[in-house]
């Protein structure tokens, strides 16, 4: 795969290592000594997602007419994601997905919950579409208003065109107070894209987890609460329970599909059709 990370996963593991429980808050991170792959990830991120890129990227893809695919399929498709070569990535995406549900289950979470940990991140097939890295994962963030410095590496923000547009840079920008997420145009990746695929299906609290679990600015800074509106902030106690779910499910042993398949099978078939459209 392209880089500059080495492969998909170590975004996710930057941010679990950001949010590590066993570490001390410090006030000041100093995010400097990550390795360059991840600061260069972030500096493509911050400096190539405009809000032009963002309704480019809805416009070429949310119209989901692309290819149908069952669950299953999606999840094979995304495996191949999974580079041989790295001695690190020894968890499949399968298995990020699937340890991300089966701890939900343990915790004795409604099915819907069992099931959105099951597909959160099935939209980055959009990887396997040619999209970038940057395009596809990274912390999330509203375009076409000024960027919080609660988003992590906000300096490289400088160097993205949206920044020297006047009107993209006051604390609204082109919304309104408390306009509510939907009118918020985020930075493109992910988990816009799994939301589209899944809104006919889930519960709008497991459609939250989806579309707002890379949103780390709001869901754990706090950040950009002057767009949410009260339903949002409600909702977002759903996306904050998910968080922990999707950051520290990780483990050595590694769940077998084979005997889980019965479980998740009857789980989907409630709630999807054969195929979904992607
Ligand atoms: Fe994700
Ligand atoms: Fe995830």
């Amino acid at each position: 795969m392209d880089g500059p990370l080495e492969h998909l996963e170590q975004w996710d593991d930057f941010v679990s290592s950001r949010y590590d429980p066993a570490k001390k808050t410090e006030a000041f991170r100093d995010y400097e000594n990550s390795t360059p792959g991840v600061r260069e990830f972030y500096r493509l991120n911050h400096t190539l997602q405009t809000r032009d890129f963002v309704l480019q990227k809805k416009r070429e893809y949310l119209g989901l007419n692309r290819m149908q695919m069952s669950v299953w399929e999606a999840l094979d498709y995304l495996n191949t994601l999974v580079d041989d070569s790295d001695p690190d990535t020894d968890l499949s995406q399968i298995e990020h997905n699937l340890q991300t549900a089966e701890a939900i289950r343990r915790d004795g979470h409604p099915r819907w919950f069992v099931l959105t940990g099951l597909i959160h991140d099935l939209g980055k097939i959009l990887c396997l579409k040619g999209e970038p890295q940057w395009a596809v994962v990274g912390d999330t963030f509203p375009t076409g208003c000024a960027y919080s410095d609660k988003v992590v590496f906000s300096n490289y923000f400088r160097d993205n065109p949206d920044y020297a547009n006047p009107s993209y840079q006051t604390r609204l920008g082109i919304y309104d107070e408390h306009c509510g997420l939907d009118k918020v145009d985020l930075s493109w990746g992910h988990d816009e894209y799994m939301y589209h695929v899944a809104k006919p299906y889930l519960p709008e609290a497991g459609l939250y987890m989806i579309r707002y679990h890379s949103f780390y600015a709001a869901h754990r800074e706090g950040a950009y609460e002057y767009l949410m509106s009260d339903h949002d902030k409600e909702m977002f106690q759903w996306v904050r329970a998910f968080n922990p779910y999707d950051l520290y499910s990780k483990s050595a042993d590694r769940p077998k599909l084979s005997e889980l398949k019965g479980y998740y099978a009857e789980l989907v078939n409630e709630y999807f059709p054969s195929k979904l459209n992607f």
